[in-house]
């Protein structure tokens, strides 16, 4: 049964006017599987699109564990002390059940989630990387015009979900622990590769000196990467945010290149693509669901995929034929 909603007008003009219910209610007309949410989210979002993309987007990624939730609550402290408004999305593809995610949980953040210049919304329940990452972006959007002028997006990295954030943030911050192996800490390669900066946590107590260690050895180690295309030298910085120590650095840090890459366009190039990155994103999952959900498909798959499995049918050929199948029925 679908639930009672409000207005395209409604949700619209209670988002630009920065009303966090609204905003919390559009969030969930985004979040929900319903054609008819769907729809009406859409025109909310198409409504508002010329109001979005005035943020500073910054991704944060790094294993369970590193200290993501004690950082945005230390780093986010130092925006909402200046009365910035900050909002913090999460990205948990492993998340079923809405609120059931370790990352979802509200209570990590304690200060922050009572902070009335913050924003905290739990990773979107789904079952496909797809439909999470797309459903956090488009939070991203509504809380852009809803007046949020910084937005952090935490993941887990579980499988690519590193890439769907590094995909819709402008910074790029992968959090590392001293002392344990890259294997360790399940960091893929391809992710220090992309990182816009390390910052290694818990820089406290005796991890201090572990923690310069690591410093350098990262240093050493992003050294050998190919040089960027937005000619930035990734930075190695230490924190312990449980003292807020090294906060003001990481913030400095990021101003730095924010300048760097709007002076030399890539901050707008980057967004650009980005835009471009999200469409073929949800082209691809557009027809993919259009397709499993397709009455003739339904009936045919299981067949096909018998067939494939026991080698009599090469895939390439399944997945042909049941496109033709797909096509002269399509509705
Ligand atoms: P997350 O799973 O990445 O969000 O990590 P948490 O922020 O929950 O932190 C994991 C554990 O590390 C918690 O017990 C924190 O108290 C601890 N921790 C986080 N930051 C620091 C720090 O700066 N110093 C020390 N000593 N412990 C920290």
């Amino acid at each position: 049964m679908a639930r009672p909603r409000l207005s395209a007008k409604t949700y619209i003009d209670g988002i630009l006017a920065g009303n966090r219910v609204i905003l919390s209610q559009a969030i969930t007309l985004i979040e929900s599987n319903l054609d008819t949410d769907n729809i009406l989210a859409q025109e909310v979002l198409q409504a508002i699109i010329s109001h979005t993309g005035k943020s500073l987007r910054i991704g944060i990624t790094g294993v369970p564990g590193v200290g993501k939730s004690t950082f945005i609550e230390s780093f986010g402290g130092l925006f909402t002390h200046q009365n910035k408004k900050i909002a913090v999305l999460a990205i948990d593809p492993t998340s079923q059940i809405s609120g059931g995610s370790i990352m979802g949980d509200k209570t990590r953040m304690e200060n922050l989630s009572i902070d009335k210049n913050a924003y905290i919304r739990p990773t979107p329940a789904g079952n496909s990387l797809g439909g999470v990452a797309r459903k956090t972006r488009e939070t991203m959007l509504l809380c852009e015009a809803a007046g949020f002028e910084i937005i952090l997006v935490e993941t887990v990295g579980v499988g690519q979900s590193e890439i769907a954030v590094k995909q819709m943030t402008d910074f790029f911050l992968l959090l590392m622990l001293a002392g344990a192996g890259d294997e360790l800490q399940g960091v893929k390669r391809g992710i220090m590769e992309v990182a816009d900066a390390l910052v290694i946590t818990k820089s406290d107590g005796e991890n201090q000196k572990h923690a310069y260690r690591a410093k350098i050895e990262y240093e050493n180690a992003l050294h050998l990467f190919p040089s960027k295309e937005n000619k930035w030298i990734p930075p190695v910085l230490t924190c312990a945010a449980i003292q807020n120590q090294g906060m003001n650095e990481v913030l400095e840090m990021i101003e730095k290149y924010v300048i760097h890459t709007k002076n030399n366009n890539f901050f707008y190039q980057q967004r650009e693509n980005q835009n471009l990155y999200w469409l073929h994103q949800n082209i691809k999952d557009v027809f993919e669901e259009r397709f499993y959900q397709h009455i003739n498909i339904k009936k045919s798959l299981k067949e096909y995929e018998n067939n494939v499995k026991n080698g009599h049918i090469p895939p390439w050929q399944a997945a042909k034929d049941l496109w033709k199948i797909f096509e002269n029925n399509f509705d």
